[in-house]
């Protein structure tokens, strides 16, 4: 294949709804603007989903359900299987669409891709290896058997932070388990879902199984599905805000609910850790996908003795990143993805400054075109600035500091979120002390990148429930049926 350009990757991306296996146009005729983050200028309209369309799509998951739950697991994984090796192949197509909509440098739009694909190929291994049991009752005079069904058609609504793995997360156990979908990407980032409904048709997934509804109208299309009868889960990843009222709404149904929402993830660096290796961690926890990350460092909580030292480096090191269109070589920090998330960020430094904080690198908006924000250390944060309790979103360090060991934790646990933490520190004990008692899903204890399809990744708080990925990924795509055998 050629090498894709802009305007080849933006001309072949389908632009349509994806129902029932065919592309088709809104029903309405509509459609909505994708724009360029660092232009603000437009890529391409999509297809602008009606209720009429929610429905249709609905309609397609639940007919197809009782084949695709019938389907043998293994032709099931290897659908999931062709699709990886395909997203692979074709990496450096995807790369460049993902960072035109999204505005992430490519660098990071390929670390996306290699880690969200990783989750077709992890859920075509587990499809194969979903087990029941068989035990005699206490009593001896029954048999207990259990088995895994699929839950049945899900809805699944994803947000434009990670367009491919925050979609591959859901719609790989959703495949391996035999369950059927509807999913809704975010209107700011719908083309790698679309070009992902494509990979997937191509690599076998049967009509209806998988489809996808763009639209602007969210919660007037949604809101029907959800509350159909029919529909027997919904999964959500997004704002803490926008997950709690979907809870609401599916209480009606009683629906099972998946939620990945916010996080306000702290990093610690005890007095003890070494501190390059603290910055080198602090860069991908902070840095990774320009701090538009559920799992970015939003606060580093760092001992006295060491926070001169951990924000002189930090600095030296985000202050010298290159800031420019994600398409270009060498960029390392795109643009935010729009005007609204530069604003929040930009506000949520301005008041920091304002209540005291001292701004060691970046710290104000840069002149231009595009969404830009520049990599933004600071040090000396009081406690009462918005950046310690609101999910920041952006590329931006807020340093608080701290006494000794129970402090840390007070601090690290004192937020509604409770996502994901970091600690460097290189005393063993501590270490255990500290991911004991942090009030998170997630720990990294001298990294600062937990993610991986083979591990549990959710929240407890304000985070959400449920976990995607490991052998608990699947099963939330799966209902136990329990069989009591008696006539012995
Ligand atoms: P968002 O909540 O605004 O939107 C997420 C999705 O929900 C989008 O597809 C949006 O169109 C849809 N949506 C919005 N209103 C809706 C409604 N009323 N009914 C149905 N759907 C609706 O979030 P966002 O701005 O796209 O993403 C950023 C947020 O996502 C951050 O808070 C981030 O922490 C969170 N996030 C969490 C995880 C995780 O795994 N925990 C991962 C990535 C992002």
């Amino acid at each position: 294949m050629s090498t894709p350009t802009e305007e080849s990757v933006l001309a072949s991306v389908p632009k349509q709804l994806f129902i029932g296996g065919q592309w088709r146009d809104a029903s309405g005729g509509g459609t909505f603007a994708v724009d360029d983050p660092s232009t603000g200028r437009e890529l391409v309209q999509v297809a602008d989903a009606t209720v009429e369309d929610g429905a249709a799509a609905l309609d397609a998951a639940v007919a197809a359900q009782a084949d695709w739950a019938a389907t043998a697991p293994r032709d099931r994984g290897e659908i999931l299987r062709s699709a990886f090796e395909t997203i692979a192949d074709r990496t450096d197509e995807l790369a460049l669409l993902m960072t035109l909509e999204m505005g992430k440098p490519l660098s990071e739009s390929r670390a996306e891709i290699a880690y969200g694909s990783e989750f077709f190929r992890w859920f075509s291994e587990e499809a194969v290896r979903v087990a029941g049991r068989y035990s005699v009752a206490p009593n001896g005079a029954t048999r207990l058997l259990t088995l895994k069904q699929p839950v049945g058609p899900c809805l699944m609504i994803t947000p434009w932070n990670f367009p491919l793995a925050m979609g591959t997360r859901k719609i790989g156990p959703a495949i391996a388990a035999g369950c059927t979908m509807v999913v809704k990407p975010a209107g700011l980032t719908p083309l790698t879902m679309l070009w992902l409904a494509e990979v997937l048709r191509e690599s076998g997934v049967p009509d209806g199984v998988l489809n996808v509804v763009t639209t602007k109208s969210t919660g007037e299309v949604m809101g029907p599905i959800i509350e159909d009868p029919r529909l027997r889960k919904l999964t959500f990843t997004g704002s803490t805000e926008v997950g709690r009222s979907l809870v609401e709404q599916s209480a009606k149904g009683l629906l099972r609910v998946s939620m990945e929402l916010g996080g306000n993830a702290p990093f610690l660096v005890f007095g003890d850790a070494d501190v390059d290796a603290a910055v080198d961690g602090a860069m991908l926890a902070k840095m990774r996908n320009i701090g538009e990350a559920c799992t970015a460092a939003n606060r580093f909580i760092v001992h006295e003795s060491v926070a001169e030292e951990f924000g002189r480096k930090l600095a030296e090191r985000m202050g010298s990143m290159t800031v420019g269109r994600g398409v270009d070589d060498d960029v390392e920090v795109g643009p935010l993805v729009d005007s609204s998330q530069r604003d929040t960020v930009a506000e949520l430094v301005d008041d920091a400054v304002s209540a005291g904080a001292q701004v060691l690198t970046g710290g104000s908006v840069p002149e231009g075109e595009g969404w830009f924000y520049p990599p933004t250390v600071l040090a000396q944060v009081p406690t009462s600035a918005r950046v310690r309790t609101e999910e920041i979103f952006g590329p931006v360090a807020p340093i608080f500091t701290f006494a000794d060991e129970a402090d840390a934790l007070r601090m690290a646990n004192d937020t509604e979120y409770g996502l994901v933490a970091y600690a460097f520190t290189q005393d063993y004990a501590r270490a255990i002390r500290v991911y004991e008692g942090l009030e998170t899903g997630m720990v990294g204890i001298n990294q600062g990148i937990v993610s991986n399809p083979a591990a549990p990744f959710g929240g407890v708080k304000a985070s959400g429930f449920g976990r995607e990925g490991g052998a608990e990924g699947i099963e939330e795509y799966l209902e136990t049926k329990y069989v009591g055998l008696g006539g012995l």
